[in-house]
């Protein structure tokens, strides 16, 4: 009964927490409720997106899972954005949802150091602030020096159906009532409420398809993880399509006669709901003058058994989303098999955290994944992972893993988390990176594997390889810098796209590269010598070029941060003064008077343009 982690939950952030801390050499243990529901995806059967993608492939890149489970079990692959820049390209995959979950287990138990016993935990153990284990319903009493939990919408769960109210983590599974008075009563933290909700599922064979829109996968299926072999998968990869439907003027009077028995509006629901995933009664509200919304027609398994209808999330009464589902022009006789729902769950504020996900209360206490306050599979896994290894590390007494947010999305989403927490469920946008161009999906192991690999969780084969591609790329777009270039017949020839007064200030390959229209094919046409290299090489040779003046920006930028932050604030220096700051941020940096500007970052809520503009006061400070 003694282990070295306990993590408690196994969903997103579980799995990932779990296998990271076992994977570093440490005796774990992973409780969860139900064990065939490790890894099981309570709302869309859909890995990745906008932004979501990123944090898989950073996930993949330190050495995760879940970028190799999704390959596997995914049904539908797609590069969302593809007319977009690459910084803001995010890849998408449908699931199998059951096959995701077969094979999240399989992993769990056949990875050496690690336990998984189904139980549920009602309490934790707490000795002079420090975490000493947890207790469960079944009496078992485990012992840990570092516990992580991730117990996800299961904190004090309650599901609206319309006017019925059931207690529930997910439909039809408990809920954790004790785990989160321990959490407030034991370790003190500060905890709030919040909702979220998801659609009806519906039997695939009672849909007409044939009245719908097909929308297929990519022709050539791009796998998450680095590890995936990507021609293999390109010519093996069966793909399933989804399909769109939309909503109409009947759907939306059938929504809008009853928003009287919608739980969001009646006061039944009182935590706040995420803004950017509304609810289809949310939306017919919110935009009464719009036509139509889209929905997503998505199969959940292989067999293509039941469908999800993604945009029309909803926690109406069951017989106002029979009506609107049978609105739907192709879903006339659609049978439904599961309702949607909405679900209110207690979760902890995580300015608790400190940035490695330890709360500052409890030592050896860390929380990961939607008992932070966000939403997804991707952010909590995300978590996951890096409380797994700053566990770990803190097991070995070594200092935690903080990435920067110029380094990673995962740094972003930790650090927006705790320093200036949320008070709706947070989930991952590229435009909260300010050095996107950094962190493009298809970089994230140049930038993370090294961290893997120091970690012992990638091994030294598939780190050589990384190696490998960085310095291909490098070498690429170091070449195409070097290239000296003078327009001439040929090449205008060859760029008929492009118009002569461009070409003449155009002096080296890479600016010739830089220009919109450029593609892989007529790079290769001026540097041959590319061919050699492996098509997704190519195609970041071409990035690094197209881009290179905006990522020399970026890095000066972030060169001349780190150089700020050494920067020590003078003695007596008044921040009440700083026009440009808010006074809230005036009032704070006065409360905490940090003695530098690394010390002011780490305040919550104080962003890089604050420290921009304290930096340019104290240097006039300086010259008076
Ligand atoms: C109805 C619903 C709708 C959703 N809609 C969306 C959406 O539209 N978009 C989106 O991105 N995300 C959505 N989500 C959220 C998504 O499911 C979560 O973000 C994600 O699963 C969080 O992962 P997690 O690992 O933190 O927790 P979960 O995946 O919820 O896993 C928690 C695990 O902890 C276990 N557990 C809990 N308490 C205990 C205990 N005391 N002892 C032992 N085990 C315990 C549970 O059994 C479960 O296995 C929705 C979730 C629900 C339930």
């Amino acid at each position: 009964m003694n282990y070295d982690v306990i993590v408690v939950g196994g969903g997103h952030a579980g799995i990932e927490a779990s296998l990271s801390a076992a994977r570093m050499g440490n005796k774990t243990l992973l409780v969860s409720m139900l064990a065939e529901n490790v890894g099981a995806t309570s709302c869309n059967p859909a890995i990745g997106g906008l932004a979501k993608g990123h944090l898989v492939r950073e996930i993949d890149a330190l050495g995760g899972e879940m970028g190799l489970i999704t390959d596997e079990a995914g049904i539908q692959f797609r590069i969302l954005n593809q007319t977009k820049g690459p910084a803001v390209r995010g890849s998408r995959a449908q699931i199998d949802m059951d096959k995701y979950r077969i094979i999240a287990r399989n992993v769990i138990l056949n990875t050496p150091n690690l336990d998984l016993a189904q139980d549920t935990v009602l309490s934790l153990i707490v000795e002079d602030e420090t975490i000493q284990g947890v207790k469960t319903a079944l009496l078992n009493e485990y012992r840990a020096k570092k516990v992580i939990i991730t117990s996800g919408t299961f904190l004090n769960g309650i599901i609206h159906v319309g006017e019925i109210q059931q207690v529930g983590g997910r439909f039809g599974e408990q809920t954790s009532v004790g785990l989160s008075a321990s959490l407030k009563e034991d370790c003190g933290l500060n905890m709030a409420r919040l909702k979220t909700g998801t659609c009806a599922r519906v039997d695939s064979s009672t849909i007409e398809f044939d009245k719908m829109e097909e929308q297929a996968g990519d022709a050539l299926p791009n796998p998450f993880s680095f590890r995936t072999d990507r021609e293999e998968f390109q010519k093996t990869k069966n793909q399933l399509p989804c399909f769109i439907a939309y909503t109409n003027e009947s759907t939306h009077n059938i929504i809008e006669s009853n928003f009287y028995r919608a739980p969001l509006f009646t006061g039944q629901i009182a935590g706040k709901s995420p803004r950017y995933c509304p609810s289809i009664e949310d939306k017919i509200d919110k935009f009464p003058d719009k036509e139509r919304h889209h929905l997503f027609i998505e199969p959940q398994t292989s067999d293509n058994t039941e469908c999800y209808i993604n945009g029309m999330s909803t926690s109406l009464p069951p017989d106002v989303q029979r009506d609107m589902i049978h609105s739907v022009v192709g879903m006339e006789n659609a049978k439904i098999v599961r309702y949607g729902y909405a679900i209110e769950y207690d979760f902890v504020d995580p300015r608790e955290l400190k940035h490695s996900l330890e709360t500052k209360k409890i030592k050896g206490l860390y929380l990961a994944g939607q008992i932070n306050g966000t939403t997804g599979y991707e952010e909590a896994a995300a978590q996951g992972m890096m409380a797994g290894i700053n566990a770990s590390l803190a097991l070995d007494e070594k200092e935690p893993l903080i990435l920067r947010r110029d380094e990673a999305y995962i740094g972003v989403l930790i650090d927006d988390l705790v320093t200036k927490g949320t008070n709706e469920p947070y989930r991952m946008f590229t435009s909260r990176a300010e050095y996107r161009l950094l962190l493009r999906e298809e970089s994230a192991d140049t930038r993370l594997a090294h961290y893997g690999h120091a970690l012992g969780l990638v091994p030294d084969a598939l780190y050589e390889e990384v190696k490998t591609k960085d310095s291909q790329i490098k070498y690429g777009a170091k070449r195409l810098e070097e290239i000296k270039f003078t327009p001439n017949k040929e090449f205008n020839a060859l760029l008929e796209s492009m118009d002569e007064a461009v070409l003449k200030d155009v002096s080296t390959a890479q600016q010739l590269v830089a220009r919109k229209s450029f593609t892989v094919e007529k790079m290769l046409q001026i540097v041959p010598e590319f061919e050699k290299f492996d098509d997704y090489i190519k195609e970041e040779i071409l990035v690094e070029g197209k881009y290179a003046r905006y990522i020399d920006k970026q890095s000066q930028e972030i060169e001349r941060m780190k150089k700020y932050l050494k920067i020590k604030i003078p003695e007596g220096f008044s921040f009440t003064g700083v026009s440009g700051l808010s006074t809230e941020v005036q009032e704070k940096l006065a409360e905490f008077n940090p003695p530098t500007l690394q010390a002011a970052m780490n305040i919550s809520g104080i962003t890089p343009a604050a420290i921009e503009i304290l930096h340019i006061y104290i240097k006039m400070a300086g010259r008076k």
